[in-house]
């Protein structure tokens, strides 16, 4: 028989890891199921860029939890290293954005959220010939490198006593007078108090299939492909994040240089191709020459959860007092997540949450 945790959630990407941690720091206990191993699926996969590509293209729901994310990131990293040891190797790199069409919006974009920019430096003028005299520089902006913060996250939170079950789909929940009673796998029943469905590209099918045909609400969140791949650079051939065209360059502390990405709709497929990573090199090596000498060690793909609008689900049922969803980060889930987290846990425990929630409700278009 299993003692039943105060919350469950269903996903143990960094969407479910980092609402669980809140939960953990406030004394609740807290079990997260996952049907692989955790962080293995987008939030793996990911560049882990604290901001969205373009910030001033998208919905101003997205840059509501952006900016605050940004300021939370170096207490959680540094809380995380002090907690387990593991460096999640938060780096303020800066991002250099070339090509910008839109740059007006871009610098009202950043002046409005008192994001600090620079136009290129000459040393970036060298090092990338083609650079246009619209390119901005936002110096302040930082990366995290996306495995390390998820080992570092289940470390804490296997410190702080959350109980993790590997390899256990979800399939089934029984609902009674409106509330969830427990939730099934194909080899075990859990008893729950507080569910929470953070499944990223799976929970637009887990959704329908958990509430039924009759389910009022829907949760649509699909998978948006992406590959990527990693160079093998010396220390030092590049020292900031760089954007051209939706496709970028991540240098990481060790040298090694990640490049992405692809958006692909291919349902759940999350094979590669030989198209798409010759396309990448090839964006590698236009963007920056030096790169030619250095070979590609590791070509992958991750699924997105993606949304119409970018914008994520992060709402209590308004019918099933004890079922949440906080699902469809697509892009943005790490550069989003703290913020995200907090909104979850403020609706949750019935607190008045610091950003309006109206636009992440299962009733609002996304
Ligand atoms: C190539 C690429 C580049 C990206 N770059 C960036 C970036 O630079 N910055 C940024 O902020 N974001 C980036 N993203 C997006 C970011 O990675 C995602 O938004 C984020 O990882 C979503 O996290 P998640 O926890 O919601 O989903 P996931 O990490 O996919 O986690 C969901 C989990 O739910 C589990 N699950 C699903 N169904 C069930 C079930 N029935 N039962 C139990 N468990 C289940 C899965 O196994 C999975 O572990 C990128 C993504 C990709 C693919």
């Amino acid at each position: 028989m299993h003692s039943t945790p105060d919350i469950t959630f269903v996903g143990g990407g960094i969407t479910g890891l980092l609402c669980a941690r809140l939960f953990a720091l406030a004394g609740a206990s807290v079990t997260i199921i996952d049907k692989n191993q955790i962080g293995q699926e987008s939030s793996w996969a990911g560049g882990g860029i604290l901001l969205p590509l373009y910030p001033w293209r998208q919905a101003d729901a997205i840059s509501q939890l952006v900016i605050p994310s940004i300021k939370a990131y170096p207490k959680l990293v540094q809380d995380l290293i002090d907690a387990t040891g593991i460096n999640p190797e938060y780096l303020v790199s800066g991002l250099l954005m070339n090509s910008l069409p839109d740059s007006d919006d871009a610098h009202a974009w950043s002046n409005k959220y008192a994001i600090k920019t620079s136009i290129a430096s000459s040393k970036q003028r060298q090092q990338f010939p083609h650079i246009q005299d619209s390119s901005l520089y936002l110096p302040g902006i930082a990366q995290v490198r996306n495995p390390r913060l998820l080992k570092s996250l289940k470390q804490d939170l296997l410190q702080r006593g959350v109980k993790i079950i590997e390899n256990c789909a979800i399939e089934k929940v029984t609902i009674k007078d409106n509330h969830i009673i427990e939730i099934t796998s194909h080899t075990e029943t859990l008893p729950v108090k507080q569910l929470v469905v953070s499944a990223g590209a799976w929970t637009g099918s887990l959704w329908p299939q958990l509430l039924g045909k009759t389910e009022p609400t829907s949760a649509k969140v699909f998978p948006v492909k992406g590959q990527m791949l990693i160079l093998d650079a010396p220390i030092g051939v590049l020292d900031t994040m760089v954007l051209e065209n939706d496709r970028y360059l991540i240098p990481r502390r060790d040298g090694k240089i990640l490049c992405g990405s692809t958006v692909e709709h291919a349902d759940f497929d999350k094979t590669t191709s030989a198209q798409a990573k010759q396309s990448l090199v090839n964006f590698a090596h236009n963007l920056l020459p030096e790169l030619r000498s250095a070979p590609v060690i590791h070509h992958w793909a991750g699924l997105r959860p993606g949304t119409e609008q970018g914008i994520p689900y992060i709402d209590q049922h308004p019918k099933i007092q004890n079922l949440a969803i906080s699902a469809g980060h697509f892009r943005n889930g790490f550069a989003m997540g703290p913020a995200s987290a907090q909104l979850l846990y403020d609706l949750v425990t019935e607190q008045t949450p610091k950003i309006d929630p109206t636009p992440y409700q299962l009733s609002a278009q996304h």
